[in-house]
C-alpha cells in the first residue's frame, strides 16, 4: 500500500526558521525583516533573537506567519572566544500564546540590543535566576524544560560552534537540528552537517532536520540560503506547528524542491525539480545513488528493508546545492 512520507495534500511553505533582528545582533527590524523574505518567497519566519523571547504576532497576516522564538546560548568560556565550544539551539513556542521564556535570567546572557528589550520578556517571577554552565547537564536540562514548557527544540550550528561527537551525542532533547546553516556557511565554515545527522539517528535519536539562514544581515549575503519548506493544509500557527511536530516538511540549501515523496511494497519514490543525483542515507552500509550520465533526472526509486532501521534521502542539483528530507523509520512505515 502507497504510503505518504510527504503528505500529499497541503501546501508547501517556505520558512526561515532561524533569524536575528534588531532585537539582537541583526541588522533588519522584523518589520524589514518580514518584507525581505516576502519579496523572496517565503510565508514563514521564525524570530529567534539571542536570549530573548518576544512575540511579532502583529506582522502576522493571511500570507506571513511569525513563528514566536529565541536562541539561546551556553558558551564554554568567553575569554578565549575563538577557542571557546559552543552550545546554541532555538526554542519555537508551539502555540503562539506560549510567551513565558523558561530558565530566565534576570540580569545575564542577553546579547547587543537583547538588553534593551529585556525588560519586554515576561517569565516565571516565582523562579530564581537560571545560571548557564557549559555542561551536558545544564543543556540537557534547559533543552528539556524548553520541550516540557511547549517549545519546538532545534540544535545549531554544530561545526560554527566547534562541537565535536563526544559532545552533541549527549544532548537527548532536540525535535531537529540544522543539516544546513547559511550563515556559518557565509563566514566560512563548512556548516552542512549530514554526518552528525546520521551520527545522532544512528545512536537511535528520532529527530529532524532543518535548514535555515541564522541570517544578521550585517553585510554578509546570509538571507535566503538556507530553508525549511513544510508542507501543511493552512498557513496558521498551530498547524504549522504541528506540521513541524509531525515532520511534514523537508530542508534545502537552495537544492532542487521535492514534489512527492511515499513508500510502496519495499521502495522509496521520489520526485523533484531537475537534479544531477539523488541518493539514500542509511544506518546499515547499504546506500545507493541515481544518477544518468550528463543527464538531469526528475525521479528516484530506492530499496528500503526491513532489517534497517532509517533512510533519508538527498538530492543534488545541477550547481550542487542539496535539499535533504527528513530520517523515516522502518518500524514506522512498515508496521
Ligand atoms: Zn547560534
Ligand atoms: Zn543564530
Amino acid at each position: 500500500m502507497k504510503k505518504y512520507l510527504l503528505p500529499e495534500s497541503g501546501t508547501f511553505y517556505k520558512a526561515n526558521l532561524h533569524c536575528h533582528s534588531t532585537y539582537s545582533d541583526g541588522r533588519w527590524t522584523p518589520e524589514e525583516i518580514k518584507k525581505a523574505y516576502m519579496r523572496q518567497g517565503y510565508s514563514i519566519v521564525a524570530y529567534t533573537d539571542h536570549n530573548v523571547l518576544i512575540p511579532h504576532h502583529e506582522l502576522t497576516d493571511e500570507n506571513f506567519l511569525a513563528i514566536l522564538g529565541t536562541e539561546i546560548d551556553i558558551d564554554e568560556d568567553v575569554k578565549r572566544w575563538v577557542h571557546t565550544r559552543c552550545a546554541h539551539w532555538c526554542i519555537l513556542a508551539i502555540d503562539p500564546e506560549n510567551d513565558i521564556q523558561p530558565c530566565w535570567h534576570r540580569e545575564k546572557y542577553q546579547l547587543q540590543n537583547a538588553v534593551l528589550h529585556r525588560d519586554e520578556v515576561k517569565f516565571d517571577e516565582s523562579e530564581p535566576d537560571y545560571e548557564r554552565v557549559y555542561s551536558i547537564e545544564c543543556i540537557n536540562d534547559m533543552m528539556k524544560t524548553a520541550m516540557d514548557k511547549g517549545f519546538f527544540v532545534t540544535y545549531n550550528h554544530p561545526t560554527w560552534s566547534l562541537e565535536g561527537f563526544e559532545t552533541y551525542s549527549k544532548f537527548k532533547y532536540m525535535h531537529a537540528m540544522e543539516i544546513y546553516n547559511h550563515s556559518a556557511y557565509y563566514e566560512g565554515y563548512d556548516d552542512h552537517n549530514s554526518k552528525e545527522y546520521d551520527e545522532l539517528l544512528r545512536l537511535g535519536n528520532r529527530i529532524y532536520a532543518i535548514a535555515a539562514d541564522d541570517n544578521h544581515n550585517r553585510g554578509a549575503y546570509d538571507s535566503f540560503g538556507g530553508y525549511t519548506m513544510i508542507k501543511a493544509d493552512k498557513l496558521e500557527y498551530r498547524t504549522v506547528m504541528q506540521a513541524l511536530l509531525d515532520g511534514n516538511f523537508y530542508a534545502s540549501e537552495g537544492g532542487p524542491d521535492i514534489h512527492e515523496l511515499y513508500y510502496e511494497d519495499g521502495k522509496v519514490y521520489v520526485t523533484f525539480d531537475a537534479a544531477r543525483e539523488a541518493f539514500i542515507s542509511k544506518d546499515v552500509r547499504r546506500s545507493q545513488r541515481v544518477w544518468r550520465d550528463g543527464q538531469l533526472i526528475t525521479s528516484a526509486v530506492f530499496d528500503v528493508r526491513e532489517d534497517e532501521d532509517y533512510f533519508r534521502i538527498t538530492i543534488v542539483g545541477e550547481d550542487g546545492k542539496r535539499s535533504y528530507t527528513n530520517a523515516y523509520f522502518i518500524d514506522e512505515i512498515m508496521k
